[in-house]
Order: structure tokens, then sequence, then C-alpha cells
């Protein structure tokens, strides 16, 4: 494949590129070795320019934001495009408008600026707003789906810039949106959040922190929870109890503090990690008959 076109593209906007570059850094869990070519828009207009050169010249292509709920295959053979250098947040009344890569973190730390509450439960996700409306990022009650108003999306079928109008029109479900049949990209996301006081913001806020730091094991790589939740159960309660914790295929190894995350203990690679998904939905459909479903994205 002659990414040349797409490379004299990055030269002539001044974004930064690389060539083999490595992808384990650009995940969480560290996973993977390299991609063809790497692609780190900062500016909107670039991002949009660089979607239209992927789609001219039939790239194979992922777009990451902080690659906190994927991990990569040994040689991905396409375009990686990077978008948390797109990172603009602006408040104005009840309203936060986000780019793509703006970290979860940012616009929760803009909302408590503004005494505006709703995303105390996404300050502790290491994820992109991108990241979070392509899986309607949930925690503690709360998903990001329900503070959406409209966005501005990019779609892949017709090359146009168009709008979502309404919440609706996100399909937000369990883990799921629109964005999961990557027909749009996300660019730029509404949110109306609820007026409050920066007390209550700040202290919803930590108190959740702390859940959080009590039970993720934070300390080592991982890309979140393994699985997604299965109706009623608790699947890292289903895993702990079929005595998996702290089970290893190479360096991937289910968590010894929460045994919904995987964790890369040490040099895992995709294949550690693929066979342990396989090994747990086995252990785990032939002991209670219910069948896991990954959350973490597997990028081939
Ligand atoms: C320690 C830890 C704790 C976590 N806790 C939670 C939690 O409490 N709740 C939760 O829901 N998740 C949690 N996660 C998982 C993850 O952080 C979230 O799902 C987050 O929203 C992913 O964002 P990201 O930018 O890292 O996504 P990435 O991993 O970069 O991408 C995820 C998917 O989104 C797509 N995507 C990214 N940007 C765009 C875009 N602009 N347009 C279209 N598609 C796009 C990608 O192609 C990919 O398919 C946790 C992860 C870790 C490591």
């Amino acid at each position: 494949m002659d990414f040349r076109p797409l490379i004299n593209l990055c030269e002539s906007t001044n974004t930064k590129y690389h060539i083999n570059g490595k992808t384990a850094p650009l995940t969480s869990i560290r996973v993977g070795n390299t991609a063809k070519l790497i692609v780190f828009p900062t500016e909107m207009h670039v991002f949009c320019q660089i979607i239209d050169n992927i789609l001219t010249n039939n790239y194979k292509y992922v777009i990451l934001g902080n690659g906190t709920n994927s991990y990569f295959c040994d040689v991905y053979d396409g375009v990686v495009v990077v978008t948390n250098g797109i990172d603009t947040v602006l408040v104005s009344e009840n309203d936060m408008i986000a780019t793509c890569g703006a970290s979860l973190k940012n616009c929760a730390n803009n909302a408590l600026c503004h005494s505006l509450a709703g995303l105390e439960f996404a300050y502790g996700i290491p994820g992109t707003i991108g990241g979070a409306l392509y899986m309607n990022a949930e925690a503690f009650g709360s998903t990001i789906g329900q503070f959406v108003l409209k966005s501005v999306v990019y779609d892949t079928l017709t090359r146009q810039i168009s709008e979502l109008s309404s919440n609706e029109s996100h399909l937000f479900g369990k883990k799921c949106s629109i964005f999961s049949a990557k027909r749009y990209i996300l660019l730029e996301t509404t949110l109306r959040l609820i007026p409050s006081t920066f007390d209550f913001v700040k202290n919803k806020t930590c108190e959740l922190l702390k859940k959080r730091n009590s039970s993720q094991p934070l300390d080592m790589p991982s890309a979140g929870s393994a699985f997604k939740r299965n109706g009623n159960y608790y699947v890292s309660k289903l895993i702990d109890e079929a005595g998996l914790k702290g089970f290893r295929i190479g360096g991937a190894e289910v968590s010894k503090k929460h045994a919904g995350f995987i964790v890369n203990s040490s040099g895992a690679t995709a294949n550690d990690i693929n066979k342990l998904i396989e090994y747990i939905k086995h252990k785990i459909y032939d002991k209670y008959q219910i069948k896991l479903i990954e959350e973490i994205i597997y990028i081939e």
C-alpha cells in the first residue's frame, strides 16, 4: 500500500506522523507492535482532510482516542488516526461543546469550574469524548449518552459533515451507540449539563474517585472492564466465583483486585489477551451457561 498521498498531506499541514510506528504506547493496556502509519492531527479541519484522504485512497484505518478501551494486533497494516490532540472544551450557560479528542477529565474539570453537574462519574474514566460516545461510557449509574444534546459528525458514506440533531439520533444503548456501526466519526458533541454548586460537584467527584481507586487495579496497564455487563449479572463476580482471579496466559492476567479487568502483567501480546478472553468465556459458559461479550476492542 502506498501511503505517500497521506504522508504528503501530513507534511503540508505540519501534522506529526510515524511510519511503522509503535502501537502499544497508544493504548492504556500497552498491547500491540507496529502500524504502517500513525497520524496525530491537532486541528479539526486537518482531521477531516485526513479522513477524506484515507477514504479516497481506500486505506484501512482506525480512529483512536486515548486507546483506553482498545488493544492492537501485532502488525496493523493500516492507518491509525489519533485524535487526542484535538482537545477543546467550551462552556456556554448549561451547555458544553467538546471536540472528539477532549479527555473526559478535561470535560469533567470544565463542568466543575462552571458548577455544572452530571459528569462527576466521568472524571476517572481515562478516555476521550469520541471513545466515550462510541461506547456510551457508563459508571456509577450514569452514562455519557444521557447528557448528549447533538453532535457534528463525519459521514463516511456520503463523505459530508453532518449533524445528529437530537439525543435519540445517537441510538445510545448498553455500551453502544450509532458510532459502533462505524459509518459516522464524531467530530464534536454538545452536552447539556445541570446547574449546581461547585461544592456539590467537587464532593461527588471526590466520592466517586475514591470508590474507583479502591476497586480498580489502577497501578497496572489495562483497558478497563474486559466484558460488558450481562443483564443483572456482575461479570466480575462471576469470574471471581469461577476462581479465575490471578489466572494468567502469557503476560495477560485476570486482575487480582477486580476480576472484570484483564491486566498486562508483563509483556502481554494480543494473542495472550485473546486466549485469556476465550478461556474466561468458556469457563463462565460451562459454569453458568452465560455468554460473555467483550467490551474491550481488538484492533486487527
Ligand atoms: C482504568 C480504566 C478504567 C475505566 N473505567 C471505565 C468506566 O468506568 N466506564 C466505562 O464506560 N469505561 C471505562 N473504561 C474504558 C474506557 O476508558 C472508556 O470506554 C472510554 O470512553 C474509551 O475512550 P478512548 O478515547 O480511550 O477510546 P479508544 O480506546 O481510543 O477507542 C474506543 C473505540 O471508540 C472509537 N472512537 C474513538 N474516537 C472516535 C471518534 N471520534 N469517532 C468515532 N469512533 C471513535 C474507536 O475507533 C474505538 O472503536 C476504563 C478504562 C480504564 C483503562
